[in-house]
């Protein structure tokens, strides 16, 4: 039986999630499906939209209402936590005075047309202007946002991320630093050489499309509730648990679009895991950035790059390519798809050296934050700390500092959940080991208890528990790098026949 003050806050609360349903299908379809000239006068309307969103999630009357259900103890733990939830958003919201919101709102619809201009023609300083105003802003923002005494990039760090600042990452930074550059520079150092030139080539787009289809049914997408589109780079948006969207990109490397999809649908399994009691409701999606891309880097690099996980499909890819692959061994191809090689652009990474791409960016915004990094400076500091951890030094900004489009969005304080997910992925790998015989499943053909694991310790709560708690409760321990440093270092001493210490 829910409270009076509570039924209240219903309207509102269906209005927010409608209209949060309607812009993410545009911002979907703007990425998919929309025609070239659209774009200016559909954003028009997705303006009025998003005004209206913000006045259903922050406006007065929302918060009045918000503030009569906090004093009311009669509510349910699902209603006491939507409460939550909504009062956290309209916070943040409202605290950020509403002219600035929208002078930030149009810098913002012109930055990212300036970022890939200034990054096709490969001028920084074409870009530099604009992202000290995007950082000004942010930074503003935070200090609006931000607790008594709390650093303004902890605010940043924690809207993606709850619980964790800059002391927990500069430690698990740090177990990163510590660890993992000195094992690249012995890997690298080994000699050891892994062909993989037979992964590119011609690989017809029809067959590419049919063979993720069939991925993303292997992993779990279903199709009756869920899309698989294309877009110039993979992503997932889900309007609730009955319709979760998925896309991947077709190029002449045929791993790309496979593992592209396999990520997707890890992320589609966690939307898909939302129970009905919790879907458009505000706690009804996964609950962080980290704990998403944990979901998604589990089943793309713990299961899908695991040679076992290839002994049931191999022959069905073989087939579908036989004259790129049809003389390929099944061993061979398994190592080619965990070849280790650094290089300058985060996304085309390998599982090794990945998270070290996302330290350099964690310590860059750092320094643009806390310490006043001009920013002027960073191409030099970009390809200094490139050439620390990774051995390779960019030769222009296109491939350093212009290459990914987030701070042009104002997205500080966002990659760090990418190098969190990786290791939220190997903790919850760990427990998953200690339950199950990991690599039978794999072989078995059926990942269903791989699924029902992560459904009942992390899909099933959407919102109502953090990252945090989520490992907590799961492998009995708070969060621990050590398992994610293990897991890669076990993993490609034994690929690369060289020892672990
Ligand atoms: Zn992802």
């Amino acid at each position: 039986m829910s409270s009076k003050v509570y039924e209240k806050l219903v309207p509102y609360m269906e209005k927010a999630e409608a209209l949060k349903t309607a812009l993410t299908l545009f911002s979907w379809d703007q990425e998919t499906q929309a025609p070239p000239q659209a774009a200016p006068y559909t954003s028009r309307m997705v303006g009025v939209l998003s005004s209206e969103y913000f006045s259903a999630a922050a406006g007065e009357e929302v918060r009045a209402v918000l503030e009569e259900c906090r004093k009311d103890e009669g509510l349910s733990e699902l209603e006491s936590a939507i409460v939550k939830e909504m009062s956290d958003n309209a916070a943040k919201l409202a605290c950020i005075p509403p002219e600035e919101y929208r002078e930030f709102a149009e810098l913002a619809a012109s930055s990212t047309g300036i970022w890939a201009q200034a990054k096709k023609n490969n001028d920084f300083n074409a870009f530099a202007p604009t992202l000290r105003k995007i950082l000004d802003y942010q930074k503003r923002f935070a200090s609006y946002q931000a607790g008594e005494g709390q650093k303004l990039y902890d605010v940043m760090l924690d809207s993606y991320e709850k619980g964790f600042d800059m002391e927990s990452l500069d430690r698990f930074f740090g177990t990163l630093r510590e660890n993992l550059v000195p094992f690249l520079k012995k890997l690298t150092e080994s000699g050891v050489t892994v062909d993989d030139g037979f992964l590119t080539g011609d690989f017809p787009e029809e067959a590419q499309e049919r063979i993720a289809r069939f991925f993303a049914e292997y992993i779990g997408f279903d199709f009756g509730k869920g899309v698989l589109a294309v877009s110039a780079h993979p992503f997932t948006d889900n309007l609730h648990n009955h319709d979760v969207r998925i896309t991947t990109a077709y190029n002449d490397h045929v791993d790309d679009s496979i593992f592209s999809v396999i990520h997707e649908s890890g992320h589609a399994l966690y939307e898909f895991g939302i129970p009905d009691e919790l879907t458009q409701t505000p706690v009804g999606a996964g609950t962080s950035m980290g704990m998403h891309e944990s979901q998604s880097r589990f089943m793309e690099n713990i299961a899908g790059r695991n040679p076992a996980f290839w002994e049931p499909v191999y022959g069905k890819l073989q087939e579908t390519f036989p004259d790129s692959l049809g003389d390929v061994p099944l061993e061979k191809f398994a190592r080619a798809v965990n070849k280790v090689q650094p290089g300058l652009i985060r996304t085309q990474a390998d599982e090794l050296t990945y998270s070290l791409h996302v330290m350099i960016r964690y310590e860059i915004e750092k320094m643009l934050v806390e310490e006043d990094l001009e920013v002027e400076k960073l191409p030099e500091v970009w390809a200094d700390k490139y050439e620390e951890y990774l051995g390779i030094r960019p030769q222009n900004a296109a491939e350093g500092v212009l290459q990914d489009i987030h701070w042009s969005q104002g997205s500080f304080g966002y990659f760090p959940s990418y190098a969190l997910g990786s290791a939220f992925a190997a903790q919850l790998f760990h427990c998953m080991k200690e339950r199950m015989d990991f690599e039978s499943v794999l072989r078995s053909g059926d990942l269903t208890p791989i699924r029902e694991f992560l459904r009942e310790n992390v899909h099933r709560f959407g919102k109502l528990k953090t990252s945090r708690q989520i490992l907590k409760d799961t492998t009995g321990e708070d969060f621990n790098p050590d398992y994610y440093v293990r897991y890669l270092i076990d993993k490609y001493s034994r690929l690369y026949g060289i020892e672990a210490g």
